[in-house]
């Protein structure tokens, strides 16, 4: 190699080598800016001042590289820096596994949830319809299940698209759990559509859920952090993954560390499946939050004939539980009829999600 070749590239060498110390110190100011920032209430973004940042440069520019390329270089150095903020402010998130040691395991009656700990099934109806509906599931699973791995599910007030649908039975249906809860022994995940039902509800739902159409309802979120009660949050169907972490965020941060986020699919093109479950987000979620993951077979993909495959793919990529609807008689089913399984049904669904899982 020739001398001159040589020593022409250990100076770029020496030039990149002071540029990527240079680019260092600018991320750790921009860290520091944008916490001063968030402290003031400011906002973190602010183009303006990027604009301002590239009319000084072009300013000082002494012509060797053209407007256009500076403009190239210093709108990727930008792009960079809100990268690193939009980090930055995720990993002060009390819900990032770098603000706790280890996996949270919430508890929910004697049912632990997370932390490694087997996988749990929260089964049982679209919505309560009746007595009779119940204590058939309930049988059912009681009988098969451990206690200390299932959970019933069942909707008291169902929030549906069309306000003429069956709404579920409201108050009548606490009566009935109440009274089912003196003949079994079970714990009971319903959702909440409004703060007034943290109050209604309480002492007969052991576990809120938020549905996915109010996981932006903050108003709710922060209402069910200062309630306590155990809460699973649903991710919204066109909700980011980010997004959904920010949601647990609001419960968290007003005091209720018991949060089970929960995967239910989010809105793509796809019209095969009721909507298309984002499995991705199970362990990327594990790796970024130390709240446990549960996936909705039933919603994500509104079918009976792949659940059984899909909850073991939901298991395989790390989540602590599947939740999956399942009726007496699907088909007279006063909401997803189409998606509820039969008793039978749900026999081969669980050989093929959990075998081994039945009570010896
Ligand atoms: C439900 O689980 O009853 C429900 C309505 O689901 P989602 O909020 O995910 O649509
Ligand atoms: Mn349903």
């Amino acid at each position: 190699m020739p001398e001159r070749l040589k020593e022409l590239r250990s100076r770029l060498d020496e030039i990149n080598a002071r540029l990527l110390e240079l680019l260092e110190d600018r991320a750790e100011l921009v860290k520091e800016v944008a916490l001063v920032k968030e402290q003031a209430q400011l906002p973190t973004l602010d183009s303006r001042r990027e604009e301002e940042m590239l009319a000084a440069l072009l300013g000082r520019s002494r012509g060797r590289l053209t407007d256009v390329q500076i403009r190239a270089i210093f709108r990727h150095v930008f792009s960079i820096a809100r990268d690193l903020i939009d980090e930055a402010r995720l990993s002060r998130l009390g819900v990032h596994a770098s603000n706790r040691s280890g996996p949270t395991v919430v508890e929910v009656g004697r049912v632990r949830i997370g932390g490694g700990l087997p996988p749990v099934l929260l089964a049982g109806p679209c919505s309560l319809e009746s007595r009779a509906q119940a204590e058939t599931l309930l049988d059912y699973f009681t009988s098969r299940l451990p206690s200390e791995r299932f959970l019933f599910r069942c909707g008291l007030d169902k929030p549906r698209t069309s306000p003429y649908s069956f709404q579920g039975l409201g108050r009548e249906g606490l009566e009935i759990i109440s009274r089912l809860k003196k003949k079994y022994d079970f714990a009971v995940v319903s959702e909440v559509t409004a703060s007034r039902h943290i109050e209604e509800f309480a002492g007969v739902v052991d576990m809120w859920q938020v549905g996915a159409r109010n996981m932006s309802n903050f108003e709710l979120l922060r209402d069910l952090g200062r309630a306590g009660t155990p809460v699973l949050l649903k991710r919204g169907y066109a909700a980011t993954i980010e997004e959904l972490l920010y949601a647990a965020e609001y419960i968290y941060a007003s005091g209720n560390k018991n949060v089970v986020l929960c995967e239910r699919g989010i809105r793509t093109f796809e019209p095969w499946t009721r909507f298309t479950l984002d499995i991705s987000a199970v362990p990327i979620i594990k790796n970024i939050s130390h709240l446990p993951i549960i996936v909705d077979v039933s919603h994500s993909t509104g079918r009976k004939d792949v659940a059984g495959s899909i909850a073991a793919a939901a298991l395989a990529a790390g989540a602590d539980g599947v939740m999956v609807e399942v009726h007496p008689d699907p088909e007279k089913a006063l909401s997803d009829a189409n998606q509820q399984l039969s008793l039978a049904e749900f026999a081969l669904f669980l050989e093929k999600a959990f075998p081994g899982s039945r009570k010896e």
